[in-house]
């Protein structure tokens, strides 16, 4: 199996810098997942991989080779591109096809379609031009291509964007199965936490043209180490309460909470940005069996209730600063009403702090 190393690398289009110093190794056989806003460069990032484009200084490493100079077809990667990339006077069967000329013995080629085909599900398709195909079989198909080319790298951009549920963890699970019985390196752009985080063995949450953490899903989510990465990652996403820290200590700007024990920095002052995941507050019996233990207490104001699956989404004010709080059905018997006075606790380990300067996290001690 093949891993990819990209070293440094650099691309400005005119005067924007897309890449930046861009410093990224994949392991041979993992599953890694690109994930970042729109326009952080992750499509560039991918078709530098691919050959499609050149940077302007740095390296694309595979298995120790310097592939930066070598055309797409001398490269051992498939791509599927967010606009499936098929041809439009092609069935798909003749697309399958042409993609496996040159590449395999002409011996090899029914077979290699044929088991394309049945991993990917697309029997009835294939007589099909693109234009008589739905978005959920059109992204079918071009992974059918891609699998069929057997190569050493697959390269995914953006394959489940804008299909309905189903369809997307249909393709969740087809493209689980090719990773897993086709060995192989594999990855994948996407701006969806969620879906990263069902695919992923690593991410590699990228911002601004650089990758700013990577490591496995549990990690990542539960320790984002940049405000960037902690935006990237949950539904619903984090909540933000603003601070300072004072001699080290933080202080936190709203009236209406209030810190229980010290939450010490080594970093002795600055605004911070205080984050909190959703599901990580603690109402009624919950909270006052954790009273008076480090963390955070504050008192909210219910502006809506809705029941969402297994989970209620409560909106709540806390001051001017609006929170979402999402409690587990099965667990909470209390569902609050349109405001109503709501007392949360968020216990210290459910506290994520971050520099506003550098918008790094901070390592914070609870002191009782
Ligand atoms: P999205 O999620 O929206 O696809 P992305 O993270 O994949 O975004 P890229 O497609 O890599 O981002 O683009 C990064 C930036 O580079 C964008 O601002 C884009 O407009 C610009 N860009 C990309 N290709 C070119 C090009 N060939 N010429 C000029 N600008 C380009």
């Amino acid at each position: 199996m093949t891993f990819v190393h990209l070293r440094r690398l650099n691309k400005s289009f005119r005067d924007q810098t897309v890449l930046d110093d861009l410093d990224l190794m994949v392991e041979s056989g993992s599953y890694l997942v690109l994930l970042g806003p729109s326009g952080c460069g992750k499509t560039t990032t991918l078709r530098m991989i691919a050959g499609l484009e050149t940077p302007d200084s740095g390296q694309v490493v595979m298995n120790e080779a310097d592939v930066t100079k070598l055309p797409p077809r001398k490269r051992d990667v498939s791509m599927v591109f967010q606009n499936d990339g098929l041809y439009p006077h092609l069935n798909i069967g003749q697309t399958i096809r042409l993609a496996l000329r040159g590449r395999c013995r002409s011996s090899e080629i029914e077979t290699r379609c044929s088991h394309a085909v049945s991993m990917t599900g697309i029997g009835e398709l294939l007589d099909k031009l693109p234009a008589q195909m739905s978005g959920g079989e059109l992204r079918r198909a071009a992974i059918a291509v891609a699998v069929a080319k057997r190569t050493a790298v697959r390269l995914l951009d953006e394959p489940m964007s804008a299909l309905d549920v189903a369809v997307r963890e249909q393709l969740q699970r087809d493209v689980l199965q090719w990773h897993h019985e086709v060995p192989g390196t594999t990855i994948h752009v996407t701006h969806d936490g969620l879906e990263a985080m069902r695919v992923a063995d690593q991410i590699a949450v990228m911002h601004a043209g650089r990758i700013i953490q990577i490591g496995d899903p549990a990690t990542v989510f539960d320790r984002p180490q940049a405000i960037a990465v902690a935006k990237a990652l949950g539904t619903p996403t984090m909540n933000w309460l603003a601070g300072e820290l004072v001699d080290g200590c933080i202080r936190m700007e709203c009236p209406e909470v209030e810190l229980s024990g010290s939450l010490r920095s080594d970093t002795r002052s600055g605004s911070v940005m205080v984050g909190v995941r959703p599901n990580a507050f603690l109402l009624g019996d919950a909270r006052k069996q954790r009273l008076g233990r480090p963390g955070i207490d504050l008192s909210s104001k219910v502006q809506a209730c809705r029941v969402v699956q297994e989970t209620v989404e409560v909106s709540v004010w806390v001051g001017s600063t609006a929170l979402t709080i999402v409690l587990d059905r099965g667990v909470s018997c209390h569902i609050p009403r349109v405001g109503e006075i709501l007392p949360l606790l968020i216990p210290a380990d459910q506290i994520h702090v971050f520099s506003c300067l550098t918008q790094q996290r901070l390592n914070v001690g609870d002191v009782a």
